[in-house]
């Protein structure tokens, strides 16, 4: 008997996608296993007061009464990994932030410990500070790729809305060097965003400044997260934008995280929507899936749901399926995770 597909690319990941049963969902009577590449590992005391008050009242009664310890239980590498089986997610991915002034901060080493403690279960993606570029900026530059070389850290997170730098500032533009000469792909945030002090005009949210970066860097894969969409007024936003980017240029790539929340689409139309216009264009090869959890308890799970309603109603086949909710992510990243 031949073995199963996923069971060979993910061990190139040195992880065992498949194995133990019970992670992945059935679509379409096909069973296909989940990667989810955007979590936010935590730190309650490193997160700005205003954004504590914001996550807080995010969490249903009774947790939001002790936001502190829930945000403890959920936000942790243990935490996250039991919110990924609870939702049938086999591997999730960590997210490094440097966003001070906004979202706070988790730093490369709280990423570095939850891929120690879970190798087989989390990845990680490094960051870097970028609020004292002229003079910090080469040091920074060391520090990431030191935390890159780490087990397990398989990119790059950027947020230009949360760390306030623009899209199109060449002085930025090592970090994509530094990406592609590594190996190491970049995510970017592109899109606006209701947390508090975000900087919303277009040159730090609209995928459109990011197009001199991905044409000066083709060695280097930017995934586009959250499509450019629009999380003030929930609605579609800059998704044509990122579609015409991932036409133009082979090093793009598309990520549908948060948008498809309950909160960020209230009437549930704007997550099949995209979905559908992304297939009708054919990029589907270029999804990879995300839910930029754990957010509160349940929500990773719930994302996938909601994920797999919305691949339904936009007509996705089995291979769609697949391709956004495990393949893609295992071709960008299996083989040169797995060195
Ligand atoms: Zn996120």
């Amino acid at each position: 008997m031949s073995r199963p597909w996923w069971l060979i690319p993910c061990a190139l990941l040195g992880l065992t996608c498949g194995e133990g049963g019970g992670y992945g969902v059935d679509y379409d009577g096909t069973w296909i296993p989940v990667i989810d590449m955007h979590l936010h590992p935590g730190d309650w005391d490193a997160i700005p007061p205003e954004t504590q008050t914001f996550l807080a009242s995010r969490f249903p009664f009774p947790l939001n009464l002790r936001p502190d310890r829930t945000a403890d239980q959920v936000l942790s590498a243990t935490g996250i990994v039991g919110e990924l089986d609870r939702g049938g997610v086999h591997v999730g991915v960590l997210f490094a932030v440097y966003a001070p002034r906004t979202v706070g901060v988790a730093t490369n080493e709280l990423v570095e410990a939850g891929v120690a403690e879970y190798p087989k279960r989390l990845l990680g993606f490094a960051s870097l500070r970028v609020d004292d570029w002229a003079s910090a900026g080469e040091g920074e530059l060391d520090r990431l790729e030191e935390a890159l070389a780490e087990p397990g850290m398989v990119g790059i997170k950027l947020a230009h809305a949360h760390m306030h730098f623009r899209m199109d500032d060449p002085s930025y533009f090592g970090i994509y060097e530094l990406a592609g000469r590594l190996g190491k792909p970049v995510y970017l945030h592109t899109g606006s965003s209701s947390f508090p002090g975000i900087a919303l005009e277009p040159a730090y949210t609209d995928p459109a400044y990011l197009e001199p970066a991905i044409a000066a860097h083709p060695q280097t894969i930017f995934i586009l997260g959250h499509l450019g969409y629009d999380f003030v007024d929930h609605e579609i936003g800059e998704l044509e934008t990122c579609i015409e980017l991932a036409h133009k240029y082979g090093n793009v790539y598309l990520e549908p995280s948060a948008l498809g929340s309950e909160g960020a689409d209230p009437s549930g139309e704007n997550y099949p929507t995209i979905l559908r216009r992304i297939r009708e264009e054919g990029l589907v090869d270029r999804l990879i899936y995300g839910s930029d959890g754990p957010q509160s308890p349940g929500f990773v799970g719930e994302y996938l749901e909601r994920t797999v309603t919305a691949m339904e109603r936009a007509e996705y086949s089995a291979d769609d399926a697949r391709a956004l909710l495990s393949g893609n992510f295992i071709k960008v990243f299996g083989a040169e995770a797995g060195q």
